[in-house]
Formats: structure tokens, sequence, C-alpha cells
């Protein structure tokens, strides 16, 4: 069995091992007889299965027991649909926007409720760095939005504003469980489980449990915070299947050595690829050097037909996934949790060999 480097921004490269125990048990499950993917949620062996879930993202961050964790259908796309309608009182939603996922948060909230306002963008620096927050009156906020790690242009927050207000939120589909986090900061955190930690179908909420409390808003059954923390996410049939994958990647992240282990692999694997961007003659990363995500690494040659030419020479050699998102163009390695450092070390190699090919040929 051959395996790619796989680049994928998502659902992207999980744990081999993961894959393997999946494989190994996918027939009969630990003996008894059935698969996982058979079996009732309402059963003794799909409540270890969630609850071990829980237990670990628990573990994990260090999650403050006055915050519950939830797991939905529908993707981050569905949480731009459910926080304005459930964290909405009287006042505002104010969006600090990084990227085209903070532009499509914003527009959805402004969709429902005409309650958004844009606090802070970068659109102006075509994403290029984080938006930066000015003087706002932060008591006119219901919540705070931020997205934690820009996906698609490549910018992260290492340390979050200070947006002055007790609700913040923030999406963090990309850099979840990548580092560790101080979840007291924030009302709501929610990520879909795509990127860092397991298979596409599941999300994760955590959410401080005032923000649970009525807020007089007519909200449909399944998007209602509450529906989910009183049924302890089983209020109907979850994505079994994507649970016990992700419950799986948990514990991979945990005998990694936990999220300060994992945060230092991520540094060390970002700061190589950065390193041969920096070195390159041929090949710019054009985020702003203190913005820059250790999890999606966007790079060009600034020359369309070279960076066609790069994709096509990489695919060859097993290196997938790497056109960037086509909003962007360029090339684009994301390099999750599971994203191991021998790939990157890999690309690096071949991205010097096809930058002496590049000057060859041009001598
Ligand atoms: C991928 C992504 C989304 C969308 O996730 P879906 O699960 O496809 O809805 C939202 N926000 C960020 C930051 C993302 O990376």
């Amino acid at each position: 069995m051959t395996r790619v480097w796989n680049f994928s921004a998502g659902p992207a490269t999980l744990p081999l091992e993961v894959l393997e125990n999946v494989q190994e048990n996918l027939v009969d499950y630990h003996g008894q007889g059935l698969s996982v993917l058979e079996m009732s949620h309402r059963s003794d062996s799909f409540q270890e299965v969630i609850e071990g879930a829980e237990a670990l993202i628990r573990e994990l961050l260090d999650v403050p027991s006055n915050y519950q964790v939830l797991f939905m259908q529908g993707g981050a796309t569905l949480q731009f649909s459910a926080l304005p309608l459930n964290l909405l009182k009287n006042g505002k939603a104010g969006y600090l926007i990084g990227g085209s996922w903070g532009e499509k948060a914003y527009k959805e909230a402004d969709k429902l409720t005409a309650k958004a306002t844009i606090l802070a963008s970068s659109k102006d620096d075509q994403y290029q760095k984080l938006p930066v927050l000015t003087d706002f009156n932060s008591s006119d906020y219901d919540y705070i939005h931020i997205t934690s790690n820009n996906t698609i242009e490549g910018t992260q927050y290492r340390k979050y504003p200070d947006a002055k207000s007790p609700n913040l939120v923030a999406d963090m589909s990309s850099d979840f469980l990548s580092h560790p986090v101080d979840v007291s900061r924030f009302a709501l955190i929610y990520a879909g489980a795509q990127k860092n930690v397991g298979p596409a179908g599941v999300s994760v909420v955590i959410i401080r449990d005032d923000l649970l409390e009525d807020n007089g808003q007519v909200i449909p059954t399944y998007l209602d915070y509450k529906t989910h923390a009183s049924k302890h996410s089983l209020y109907n049939t979850p994505p079994t299947f994507s649970i016990y994958v992700m419950r799986l990647v948990l514990e991979w992240i945990k005998n990694q050595g936990g999220l300060a282990a994992i945060d230092q692999i991520n540094q060390r694997k970002a700061a190589k690829l950065y390193q041969a961007i920096d070195q390159s003659e041929i090949f710019i990363n054009p985020v702003l050097p203190s913005d820059r995500s250790l999890m999606n690494i966007p790079f060009t040659s600034q020359d369309a037909d070279i960076d066609q030419e790069f994709i096509q020479a990489a695919k060859e050699k097993g290196f997938i996934n790497l056109k960037g998102h086509r909003s962007v163009g360029g090339m684009r390695a994301s390099i999750y949790n599971a994203f191991p450092e021998a790939g990157v070390e890999a690309l690096v190699e071949f991205m010097k060999d096809f930058e002496s090919e590049v000057k060859h040929e041009k001598n």
C-alpha cells in the first residue's frame, strides 16, 4: 500500500494508526458481532463512545465545569445560523472578519437577524493579515465573533484579541485542539471535526452554561443549544461513526502528549515549511509574518504557469491537494495535527529540487 502526502484543507489526513484501528474493528466491534456503523445510538456501547469523546475533549482542553460540550451535525456552517439565534438578546452581534469563513458567518447572522455588525475586517488587505479591533462600545454587543484560523488565507491568532466582552465566540474549525487554549476566555467555541480532529459529519460546540438560558427567540429545535445540552447530544440520531472516529483521534492526540506536545510538533512542522519558502528565490508566502498560520500555509511563485507546473509535478511525486483555494490561487499546504512531519520534510526537498530545475531552465 502506498499512501500519498495529502495536503487537503478538509476533510484532511487522519492518523494512520486511527485508520488501521477503524479497519480492524469495523466488521466486528470489539467482539460484539456487529459494526459500530450498525449500532444503536442508545446502546451501552455507543454511550461509552460518546461519553469517552466528551471526556477526552474536556481533558485535553481542560474545559471548566460550567461549560457544556455538544456534538452537532451541519458542519461549522450550521453554527453560523445557530449562533445569532441562540446568543442574541437585546444587543448586536459584532464580527471580526479575517477571511471568507468569517464573512460567511457574518452574512448569515445579518440575514437571520439584521443585528450583525462588522467591527473589524482585513478584506482591504486581501485578508493577508488578521483584522485589528479598534475602539467600540462592547456593552452594545451580545457577542463578538472571531475565526481563530483562517483556513483559506493562512492567518491564525496565537494571542486572541481583547474583545472587552465576556462573550467572545470563536470558529476554531481549522485549529481546534492544535494547541492549548484557555476556554474560559470564550463564551462559545465551535469547530467542524474534519480538519484537525476527525472525519466530516460532526461539529463540536463548547458553550458556557449561562448562554443556555432562554433568550425569548423562536429557535428551530435542532438549532437550539438547549436541545442538545439537555439530551447530552442524543436528542436525535447523532453522526455515530464520525463521533467514533473522532474519539479515536482524540485518544491519538492524548497519546502524542496532549495539546502542549502537539503544539510543539505543529510549530516545528510549520517552521520548516516557512523557512523553505522564505529561503526560496521563487516562492513567497503573502501573509504578514506575525499572523502566519501553523495549519494552512499558502505560497506562490507569483507566476500562474509556474504554480500550475509545480502542482502538477508535485502530484506526480505523491504530494496531493496542494492547489490553493480558488479565491486565492497559488498553492496551499494544510498541515494539521495528523499530517506527518516527514511529509513536510519531503515537500521541502521537493520544493528545492523544483526550484533548481526552474532556475536551470531559465539559464
Ligand atoms: C471548513 C471551515 C468551515 C466550514 O465547515 P463545514 O463543516 O464545511 O460547514 C467554517 N469555518 C472554518 C474556519 C473552516 O475552516
